[in-house]
């Protein structure tokens, strides 16, 4: 029999932006788990924030990827393992100060920042900061579209081999590894190779290109043209769209209908 998994990105996705309430898409998530889909987390969020989350949220499975498919975390044996699938964030910091000079850019990486700074930034708590801030293979950089250079600072990471991916509040230096890249790791993994994949983010294009069904979180308050043309569009922004796009495939049998066409 075929079978399906759900990749999801958190924050302003399966979280909401602001009050990173998850509730609203219970109702999804329940009928995911009564028919043995996995859902599974694929977010720029570290391995240390994820573990207090999986706690919270217990239809998270216990296979996540963190810090945009740089890291994978692997819980279901009981016993941890962990696979760095990206650059080295001692790498990447390299990567941003030398851009930064090159580009006389403004931005504030984590590694600079102190968790009172990324508190304020994110409206998580102190501790939830700290976790937020303890990278492996990935480096945020605070900086507003109204700051100069950003454009510069881009183009000069680019140049020096690493890429930026813009996600819901911040940018994210990275090397080739992304959330494409975390979901091939996955499939091959878990040897499922039927996906659907929710994001709100631009750092959640590869996912929902190389998904099998690709669905775009909108984010609230924003009206930002899609750049991808594949996808399909959920109604309303975090949790809540989260539920009634999942909703809808599953009342339109959309997932049955592909297992079908597949066991002929
Ligand atoms: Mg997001």
């Amino acid at each position: 029999m075929t079978q399906w998994m759900v990749l999801t990105d958190l924050d302003g996705t399966l979280l909401d932006h602001d009050s990173y309430d998850w509730r609203p898409a219970e109702p999804a998530l329940q009928a995911l788990q009564a028919l043995n889909i996995p859902v599974i987390a694929v977010t720029s969020k570290t391995a240390a924030e994820l573990v207090s989350l999986r706690t919270e949220i217990p239809y998270l499975a216990p296979l996540m990827a963190c810090e945009n498919g740089a890291v994978v975390i692997d819980d279901r044996s009981g016993t941890r393992t962990r696979e760095v699938l990206g650059e080295a964030t001692d790498t990447l910091i390299g990567w941003f100060e030398q851009a930064t000079r090159e580009a006389g850019a403004r931005g504030i990486g984590f590694h600079q920042a102190s968790d009172q700074q990324v508190a304020d930034w994110t409206g998580l708590s102190l501790w939830d900061a700290a976790q937020a801030r303890a990278r492996e293979a990935s480096l945020p950089v605070y900086y507003p579209t109204d700051w100069p250079g950003r454009a510069a600072f881009i183009h000069a990471v680019e140049t020096l081999g690493g890429r930026v991916l813009e996600g819901g509040r911040f940018l994210h230096l990275t090397g080739d590894a992304d959330k494409g890249s975390a979901l091939g790791w996955l499939v091959q993994r878990l040897n499922i190779d039927h996906t659907v994949a929710l994001g709100d983010g631009g750092n959640d294009d590869a996912m929902l290109t190389r998904a099998t069904i690709g669905i775009r979180i909108p984010t609230a308050g924003i009206r930002r043209p899609e750049s991808l043309t594949t996808i399909r569009r959920a109604s309303q922004p975090g949790p809540a769209g989260w539920n009634e796009a999942m909703l809808s495939l599953l009342n339109q049998g959309l997932l049955n209908e592909l297992r079908g066409e597949r066991d002929e």
